[in-house]
């Protein structure tokens, strides 16, 4: 993947409004056939990046090169090789699918057929249904299809699953993960753990407008150190000071009688617990072992959560 030329390049990216620091000093590459993540809590600065790639906000310093070509000097150039995916309410409902994609295609030199559009988002039976009556699943494969009416290079999503049912959800992630075969470069927001481990190859997770890691899900979660997670509910007290005692214990947070313990040796702790909840008078409830995610390696970044 990286023996070719990125399609993206970013370097030193800033951009303030006033006197907030909403992008300081970003720079990340995305290759060809490559889906490139953006993670971060809200506010983190994440839409601020794609509008300043997409040309739609000119960034305060940096440089940004969409297939070589500089998107601050040539921003219309940049948008015939990009595809943007719309929120939907910035859809009317008034509009047919078929005609929708015909007249947002008008607006390019260069056009993928329309028959191939629906048939990779799925809609061919709803070519001739208003917007308005599509599901929410139906409206975001549109939203998606309206992205690729240029057969761009490069896709940019915005949360493109915010609010869809896990089977949407899935059918979604299959034409993005297409998209990707087709050797297209995707890069997308997402406030999903889930959706950035399965889809994306490499992630940046910012927070405060900074990238404050980088790199595969899998060499992400492995910064842990740890990968497992024994989670509990504790009826009683459950002292998070003794917890963090136990044998092979690397981090132990509490959120009201929720009980997380990061281990290295799973096992061995699991025995300690066991013994300990007997002698300290806590029951267990609710008892199980998970992997280490990416909203764990957030939470050891930052002491927050992703959602808050
Ligand atoms: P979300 O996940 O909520 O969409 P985000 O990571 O995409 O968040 P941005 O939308 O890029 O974050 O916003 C970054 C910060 O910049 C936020 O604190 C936001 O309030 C601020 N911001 C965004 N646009 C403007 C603007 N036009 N004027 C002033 N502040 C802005």
């Amino acid at each position: 993947m990286t023996d070719r030329p990125a399609t993206v390049a970013v370097q030193s990216l800033h951009k303030s409004y006033g006197d907030f620091k909403a992008v300081e000093d970003l720079s990340f590459s995305v290759f060809p056939g490559e889906i490139f993540g953006l993670l971060g809590p809200n506010g983190a600065g994440k839409t601020t990046t794609l509008e300043m790639i997409e040309g739609l906000r000119r960034p305060d310093g940096g440089q940004i090169l969409v297939a070589g070509i500089d998107a601050q000097n040539q921003p219309r150039a940049v948008r015939e090789i990009i595809g943007v995916q719309l929120q939907q309410t910035s859809l009317y409902n008034n509009i047919r699918v078929e005609e929708a994609l015909r007249l947002f295609g008008g607006y390019y030199r260069t056009q993928k057929p329309v028959e191939e559009l629906l048939d990779l988002v799925s809609l061919q039976d709803k070519r001739h249904s208003f917007h308005k009556n599509l599901s929410g699943g139906q409206q975001q494969r549109l939203a998606l299809a309206l992205a690729l009416v240029n057969d761009p290079l490069i896709i940019f999503l915005d949360e493109p699953t915010t609010g869809l049912d896990p089977q949407a959800r899935r059918n979604l992630w299959d034409i993005i993960l297409k998209m990707r075969s087709a050797d297209k470069s995707i890069i997308l927001t997402t406030h999903y753990m889930e959706e950035a481990e399965r889809l994306c190859d490499r992630i940046a997770i910012m927070d405060h407008g900074r990238v404050i890691a980088q790199g595969s899900p899998k060499e992400l979660i492995g910064q842990l150190k740890v990968d497992s997670c024994i989670e509990f509910l504790s009826e009683g007290n459950a002292d998070p000071e003794q917890l963090q005692k136990l044998p092979g214990v690397s981090r132990v947070t509490v959120i009201h009688q929720r009980v997380e313990i990061f281990s290295e040796a799973p096992q061995t702790t699991l025995t300690a617990l066991l013994a300990l909840s007997n002698t300290a008078g806590f029951a267990i409830g609710d008892l199980h072992i998970r992997r280490a995610t990416l909203e764990d390696l957030f939470i050891e970044l930052t002491g927050r959560s992703l959602r808050e």
